[in-house]
């Protein structure tokens, strides 16, 4: 469920021979790389975006399930409450 579009410009040849910062003088991408042009975002983007999403998910479930007119406040969740202990 992926809505961001990829903006990646030059992308590495096929068979770019790159070895980690040992870029490869045939292929485009290294050579923009190596020219000092921006790496491409790594995986800590969406990894924190992904769980700053998740986050603001959980509270707003905490929100919605302790509402006056809620599950929790229906008694729909149980004797004992757990929501939001995962
Ligand atoms: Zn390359
Ligand atoms: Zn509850």
């Amino acid at each position: 469920m992926n809505t961001m579009t990829q903006q990646d410009g030059t992308k590495h040849a096929t068979d770019c021979g790159r070895v980690f910062n040992r870029y490869d003088a045939a292929c485009p991408r290294c050579q923009e790389l190596k020219a000092g042009a921006a790496p491409r975002q790594g995986w800590q983007g969406p990894y924190f975006s992904e769980k700053a999403h998740r986050e603001a998910m959980w509270k707003r479930g905490l929100d919605e399930h302790f509402a006056p007119n809620g599950p929790h406040a229906k008694g729909l969740c149980g004797p004992v409450c757990t929501f939001g202990d995962w």
